[in-house]
This record gives C-alpha cells, sequence and structure tokens, in this order.
C-alpha cells in the first residue's frame, strides 16, 4: 500500500484578479513511508491523524546530498532540545534547513535515532521487523539519496523525558487526533517521513496509525 497523494487546486479572486494555489496532500499509511521535494519557502503540514503517533522526519538539502538535518547541531545552535515556532533545524554543516512555522503539541524529539530491525531484535526479540530506517531509505530512494549508516531524525510527535537520575523514557506522545507540526523549508530540500512502525512500547501508545502530510 502506497501513500495516497491528492493535488486540490484552488481558484481565489482577489482585486480582479484570479490566484491558482496548489495543495498536495497525503496520506502515510500506518507503518509506512512518503518521500517528497519540498521548495524553499514551501510549508510542510504533518498531522497525526487519529492522535500518539509518532512522525519521523529526515532532510537532505537538495543541492548536496551529504548536507542532512542533525539534531545535534540543532541542539548545539539552539543550546535547547525542544522546539517551538520561529526556531530553525540546522543541518550537519550548521545551515539552517528548516524552520518551525506552527506547532499544536510542543513537544517532540530530537535524542533518539531512527527505529531499525536490530532495534526490535535487541528490545524485543523479533526478527525483520518494519522500521523507520528502512522507510526513510525508500522513500529516499526516487530522489536517488544514498542510504546512510543511519538516520538520525527530527522525531515528531515523540515524547522522550529525561529523568533527573539520568534515566531516559519513552513516555506516550502528547499529541491528540489532528494535532499536527507546520514546517518552511530554508532551501531547497528532499523530505523523508515514516509514520514509526513500533507497536511495541509506549513510543505510538502500542498502536500504529496514519499521518497526513500537506505541502501548502
Ligand atoms: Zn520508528
Amino acid at each position: 500500500m502506497f501513500p495516497f497523494c491528492r493535488r486540490h487546486t484552488y481558484l481565489t479572486r482577489r482585486i480582479g484578479r484570479v490566484i491558482k494555489l496548489m495543495l498536495q496532500e497525503w496520506l502515510i499509511p500506518a507503518t509506512k513511508g512518503l518521500g517528497l521535494r519540498l521548495q524553499k519557502g514551501q510549508v510542510i503540514r504533518v498531522t497525526d491523524v487519529d492522535g500518539m503517533q509518532v512522525a519521523d522526519l529526515a532532510a537532505f538539502s537538495d543541492r548536496d546530498y551529504t548536507e542532512r538535518l542533525d539534531p545535534g547541531v540543532t541542539m548545539d545552535v539552539l543550546g535547547q532540545m525542544y522546539v517551538s515556532p520561529g526556531d530553525q533545524l540546522y543541518s550537519n554543516k550548521y545551515q539552517p534547513l528548516l524552520r518551525i512555522v506552527a506547532d499544536t503539541v510542543g513537544r517532540h524529539d530530537f535524542i533518539n535515532s531512527a527505529c531499525r530491525p536490530e532495534m526490535y531484535e535487541v528490545l524485543y526479540g523479533k526478527s525483520q521487523h518494519a522500521s523507520c530506517y528502512h522507510n526513510l531509505n525508500v522513500a529516499l530512494a526516487p530522489y536517488h539519496v544514498p542510504a546512510p549508516d543511519q538516520h538520525y531524525p527530527f522525531n515528531l510527535f515523540m515524547n522522550t523525558v529525561i529523568h533527573p537520575d539520568g534515566r531516559i523514557t519513552v513516555e506516550k506522545p502528547l499529541s491528540k487526533a489532528g494535532d499536527y507540526t507546520e514546517l518552511q523549508a530554508e532551501t531547497d530540500l528532499i523530505i523523508a517521513l515514516s509514520a514509526c512502525p513500533c507497536s511495541e512500547s509506549k513510543c505510538n501508545n502500542y498502536d500504529c496509525t496514519p499521518i497526513k502530510v500537506e505541502i501548502r
């Protein structure tokens, strides 16, 4: 099953002129991924359709695939591990790639790398499990972005808690049905998203559900 895409054309009449606006939207089925090209200035809205579903987001410069979204660099520049509207997300080369323009949740994760088959083997004793690592690689392949040895995404809606004693736990997402985050491209990008297929933990509240994506 592949992400469902719809293209809408809206006509708006303003001061005698007809302005044509395009809106693209996709529904990523539960446990699947999506790749897309996002031009500088375009805004992507990522919506948690049913609530408590994580979406891993990876981004690469459309001009240089060795430049990618880097959570560690972003936390270094921002001096914080949580983002809010107005904050920029940075690349491994310390350049801004995306800007948060709207967010109805306020809790996302920069710490965890993408889930991958080996993680499910080690933590849950399951082999050949679907994973964000695989979904992101499949999503990037049509754009000829080479698969990295691992993805370190911006994990939308993921609720990671660092406790005072140093423990790190993944709790249920705070996102409710219809909650969303909007990000604006600061440069031309290739974006990959994965509706995280982990049903074994609180990460997605033990139930994998779809993610809606729109370019506005
Ligand atoms: Zn995942």
